[in-house]
């Protein structure tokens, strides 16, 4: 039997990665090949993100390369899903798969070798009861849910992974065990909002946490994003309670996106910057150097200039450890895109402003750790050496280490954005 090559590419966050590392797992069962140049294989697959305008732009452009080629491809991912029209416009041949039909790659493969085109976008794929394969050999990538229950008026990744769909405890859990038994050390815990999570069976964050952490072996647990919602202020004690575990890592990402009441009223956020506040605030009491992440997205269309203000003076007080800063940039079939927009200099004139402050807090928060001494995880190899983490989530550099190891080192200096280290 013929055995065909295909090649695949892909772009965006964790859970997309983890839909292609799916992908490929179900080929690979299938006697499929995978191969990394497009020109050699039988079938090209593009596994799409438009979050942002450019990303957006940027799959238009490797869309119509791949197209050159004459081969059956696939668009799978945000963009399959979002902006069908689009897509067809550039190739009106190439079979279309969205992140919830991912069980179906096998077939949807199949069929455009031989010509047909499959358009799959309403799928109900239970991703923690499929397998995959991992780009990175120690980091296990679970998707916990899919979806979200939130309506923000900027979001296009809602039109593609659609409402909420949680998946049960005992499924994630199986992932996780069989994960640990081979020899992953990381599992990062995600979805388009992890406090969301369970919601619509009738659990949440809390129960799944207490479930993995009892399971046994070393490892460490990063939960992925969650906005500051979904929880009453009693769950939130508990939840920062559970964050003191050995097994899960002292790194909370909750994106604010703005500093004013106002613009987050606007983008339908269904919270306050006191609300978000609070959440901070219970983390750090309960766990005093625990590293916060956060998201801000510069120059929505109502954002005035008291508006920008209010979001300097809310990371000047928040002092977050890493922030996410993104330019507005409108996305099709968005409410926010029907508004008037900002003029891209004053959007880029704020950003700039934001870049240097975060920049100088990050650099500041990160003289703590100059001198530190602990047990890190190596858990990525660079062109010039390694990235390890702390249980912080701190990224520290090393030179020279062992890749997948536990080990103890010292910080040696520091950046804004990372640490250098030595093994001691
Ligand atoms: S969910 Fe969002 S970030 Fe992830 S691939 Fe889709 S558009 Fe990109």
């Amino acid at each position: 039997m013929q055995r065909y090559k295909f090649y695949i590419e892909t772009y965006g966050c964790a859970a997309n990665k983890n839909d292609s590392e799916i992908i490929i797992a179900l080929l690979l069962n299938n006697e499929f090949e995978l191969v990394n140049d497009p020109k050699k294989a039988d079938i090209n697959i593009i596994n799409t993100c438009v979050v942002k305008q450019a990303t957006a732009s940027r799959m238009v452009q490797r869309i119509r390369y791949l197209s050159s080629l004459n081969k059956p491809l696939i668009v799978a991912g945000c963009m399959a899903k979002a902006e069908k029209e689009r897509v067809e416009k550039i190739n009106s041949k190439a079979s279309l798969i969205s992140p919830n039909s991912i069980d179906k790659i096998v077939e949807v493969v199949k069929d455009s070798l031989i010509g047909i085109k499959r358009v799959e976008l309403n799928g109900n794929s239970n991703k923690a009861k499929l397998p995959s394969i991992r780009f990175n050999p120690i980091i296990e990538i679970v998707q916990i849910a899919s979806g979200c229950l939130s309506f923000c008026t900027f979001c296009e990744t809602k039109l593609a992974r659609g409402n909420l769909k949680s998946y049960r405890i005992s499924d994630i859990k199986e992932k996780v065990i069989n994960a640990i038994k081979n020899n992953a050390k990381e599992i990062w815990l995600t979805s388009q909002d992890n406090s969301a999570y369970g919601k619509d069976i009738g659990t949440n964050l809390i129960d799944l946490l207490e479930s993995l952490i009892e399971i046994e072996g070393k490892f460490w647990i990063r939960v992925g994003m969650m906005n500051p919602l979904h929880f009453k202020k009693l769950e939130v004690e508990k939840l920062a309670e559970l964050f003191k575990n050995e097994k899960i890592f002292k790194f909370l990402h909750v994106p604010v996106q703005s500093g004013s009441n106002k613009v987050l009223n606007d983008m339908r956020r269904g919270y306050t910057v006191e609300e978000f506040l609070d959440w901070i605030n219970i983390f750090r009491s309960k766990i005093k150097d625990i590293t916060i992440a956060t998201d801000i997205i510069v120059g929505y269309p109502t954002e005035t200039e008291k508006d920008f203000e209010l979001t300097i003076e809310l990371i000047k007080e928040l002092k977050p450890d890493v922030v996410n800063l993104s330019k507005f940039s409108p996305r099709p079939n968005t409410y926010a895109a029907k508004l008037k927009q900002l003029h891209s200099k004053i959007i880029d004139e704020r950003s700039k402003i934001l870049h240097n402050l975060i920049r100088e807090i990050t650099l500041e928060n990160n003289k703590k750790w100059l001198n530190w001494k602990g047990e890190v995880l190596v858990d990525e190899k660079i062109e010039d050496g390694y990235i390890a983490r702390n249980i912080y989530y701190k990224p520290i550099f090393l030179k020279n280490a062992n890749f997948g190891d536990f080990t103890n080192v010292k910080v040696t200096n520091i950046y804004s954005n990372f640490l250098v280290g030595e093994i001691i």
